[in-house]
């Protein structure tokens, strides 16, 4: 009788949300881990694919999400 003792938090980590650094719970019941939301998910993906990750003056940009690599 000492399931109530149980640890469920031991199978849930915990980790900060790269996008807004506030804590969320890294699981299955997590879809958008490791971030915290979807906006978050979002936000990050759209930052990598098309602004962080190159130089703002790189180029003029006509295409909104062309891949850097395939304009090469
Ligand atoms: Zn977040």
């Amino acid at each position: 009788m000492s399931e109530l003792q149980g640890q469920p938090e031991a199978a849930e980590r915990r980790v900060r949300c790269p996008a807004c650094q506030q804590w969320c719970l890294y699981s299955q019941r997590n879809p958008y881990r490791p971030f915290c939301s979807a906006a978050c998910k979002g936000l990050d993906l759209g930052a990598w694919a098309s602004e962080s990750f190159r130089l703002p003056e790189d180029t003029p940009s006509d295409g909104a999400f062309g891949d850097p690599k395939l304009l090469q």
